[in-house]
């Protein structure tokens, strides 16, 4: 039976990375993967230029039920670090908007990266894999896997979530910790267009494409300022898929479709210069004309002159615009979600190493764990971050 010092099972952001780490300090490391390529996510990510950090990391910007849990791995192994890296192998990058940082070319330079990264620290890799089971004995691991059996000391778990089942991912990671005794929190789609009901979909038909500027709250008071994308099924763009991760089924989130406008002083200030212009073409002095002809072909602004707009019709017309409340049907579920939300339980891990308390020997690294960050660079940080912790620990045994 073959022996290595770690075996790393996913072969993602976070696996390759650990991976690399640990055998440049001299580790015998093998990865897996039950996919026919290395880093499938990472290609598919940011449009294929994979955002691959973010310039304001902090903290704040993920998610879990243990907040603080994220703080020691990305303080150690920080968005620089990474931009340094990247800097080495002469990737060219820009940031796009809000702090996200893409490559210029291609997603394929952070993979070719992982990849040397991973042949400098001679790992092994065994691509199309499935571990049919694993065991803990006194010598460590023990992993079945289609044709042989192999055994490390340590077992780290980079599997990922449940997001996007087409690019490999799969509920392993869980049913490991469950194994080993571990928590699992329950875990939901984060990132993720929002589906409508029926009725209001179908009034929504013609605005299939259209992109406006918004300010979006959900129901626990968490706001982001994005744009906001109509689609044939409901809403998405950057301002849903981050309000996604604050939404629970049944809350309603609010958003408002003239954040940059004073409405009410630009109606009164239309009025007095040309009270005979209709209230159509008066917004769609500030919104898209698709927006403004579909509201009013539905009924939800009236077709009127600005002097025949009652106040009150111009206070519903502001809430209409201001803090229109949508309550969505759901979300378009793990088959489109960028990330999964929950995961294995962090107070079962150490946040210095990501090995689990109670199992010598066992890790989780990325996404399988319940921390998930924001859009825009932040889950791959984690990925980085995570990764390294764990590759230290690994060094350091
Ligand atoms: P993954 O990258 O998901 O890797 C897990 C690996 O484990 C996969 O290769 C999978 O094949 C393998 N695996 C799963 N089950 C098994 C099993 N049973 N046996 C063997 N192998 C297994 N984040 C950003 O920060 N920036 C972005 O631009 C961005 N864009 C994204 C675009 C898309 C379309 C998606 C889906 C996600 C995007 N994300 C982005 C999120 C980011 O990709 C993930 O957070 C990140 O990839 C998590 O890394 P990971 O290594 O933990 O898991």
């Amino acid at each position: 039976m073959e022996k290595f010092d770690a075996i790393v099972i996913g072969a993602g952001a976070a696996g390759m990375f650990c991976a690399a780490l640990a055998g440049q300090a001299g580790r015998r490391v093998l990865l897996l993967d039950n996919g026919k390529k290395p880093g499938r996510k990472i290609l598919m990510s940011g449009g294929g230029r994979c955002n691959f950090t973010n310039l304001y990391v902090e903290p704040a910007a993920y998610l879990s039920q243990n907040p603080h849990f994220c703080k020691s791995a990305l303080a150690r192994y920080t968005q620089w670090d990474f931009i340094e890296l990247v800097g080495k192998y002469g990737i060219a990058w820009h940031e796009k908007t809000l702090g996200q940082l893409f490559c210029d070319d291609s997603a394929q330079q952070i993979v070719d990266l992982l990849v040397a990264e991973c042949e400098k620290g001679n790992v092994i890799q065994r691509l199309r894999t499935e571990v049919l089971s694993v065991e803990r004995n006194d010598d460590g691991y023990t992993l079945q896997l289609n044709g042989e059996s192999v055994q490390a000391e340590n077992l780290v778990i980079a599997s990922g979530g449940l997001s996007m089942p087409g690019l490999g991912a799969s509920p392993f990671g869980y049913k490991i910790a469950e194994q080993f005794g571990l928590k699992v929190l329950p875990t939901r789609a984060g990132l993720v267009p929002f589906t409508l009901h029926k009725p209001l979909l179908e009034q929504m038909q013609t605005l299939s494409g259209v992109s406006v500027p918004s300010v979006i709250t959900a129901e626990d008071g968490t706001v982001f300022r994005e744009n906001l994308l109509f689609t044939h099924r409901g809403l998405s763009g950057p301002a849903i898929l981050q309000i996604s991760s604050y939404w629970q089924p049944g809350e309603f989130v609010s958003i408002n479709l003239l954040p940059d406008v004073d409405l009410d002083g630009f109606l009164n200030q239309q009025r007095d210069a040309h009270p005979n212009q209709s209230l159509k073409n008066t917004l769609a002095m500030q919104l898209p004309k698709r927006l403004v002809e579909c509201l009013q072909q539905t009924g939800q602004i009236p077709d009127v002159t600005l002097k025949q707009l009652n106040s009150r019709e111009q206070e519903n017309l502001l809430a209409l615009l201001t803090n229109w409340r949508v309550q969505p049907n759901g979300t378009e579920g793990y088959r489109t979600a960028e990330v999964t939300l929950g995961g294995v339980d962090t107070h079962e891990l150490s946040s210095r190493t990501m090995e689990a308390r109670n199992v010598p020997g066992l890790y989780f690294i990325g996404e399988v764990m319940d921390v998930t960050g924001w859009l825009g660079g932040y889950n791959f940080q984690w990925a980085w971050s995570s990764a390294w912790a764990c590759a230290q620990a690994l060094a350091a045994k």
